[in-house]
């Protein structure tokens, strides 16, 4: 069981996606949060930090957290930046077990393979508008006001916690 990421466009059809083992994609979830809290700046940034690290299976459960990349609260530039920034390992002092390189290093390759692919007639603007929206018709959706992060990680929480520290 696992999950896949992947990437669907109906106007230029196109179907692709990669999978993952669940323990690959929390690493990769957990290196991504680490990167993007590092580089994230304007609010937009910190969603998609955010955005991505709600893919935790504490919350979602297991082989439930895959994603669709057009569903992304979309800057292509900054989700690249966060990719090269995980190739670079920023951050990654901060955990607690030293991440299968190899494997992880595959995985950020083929979710950056997929992001330079995308173009913007294939994102769906509608689904960040939900997205921010669920908060309110779930409370236990809603995001901590203020972007605060994880103290022991410096990654920006999400509606559960923290992405690292859950993963135990
Ligand atoms: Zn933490």
């Amino acid at each position: 069981m696992g999950n896949d990421v992947s990437f669907k466009s109906k106007e230029r059809n196109i179907d692709k996606c990669f999978y993952m083992s669940n323990t690959l994609t929390t690493v990769s979830i957990s290196v991504l949060a680490l990167s993007g809290s590092y580089f994230a700046k304007s609010i937009r940034e910190k969603e998609i930090v955010m955005w991505l690290s709600e893919h935790d299976y504490a919350v979602c459960g297991l082989g439930t957290y895959g994603f669709e990349i057009t569903e992304i609260p979309w800057v292509r530039e900054f989700v690249l930046k966060i990719i090269d920034g995980a190739l670079k390992k920023v951050g990654w002092e901060l955990l607690d077990y030293e991440p299968f390189e190899e494997g992880v290093f595959k995985a950020l390759n083929e979710f950056k393979n997929l992001i330079l692919m995308i173009e913007s007639i294939d994102v769906i603007e509608s689904e960040y508008c939900e997205w921010k929206g669920y908060g309110d018709i779930n409370p236990i959706l809603k995001p901590p006001e203020g972007f605060p992060k994880c103290l022991k990680h410096g990654v920006y929480l999400h509606f559960g916690g923290c992405v690292i520290c859950n993963d135990k």
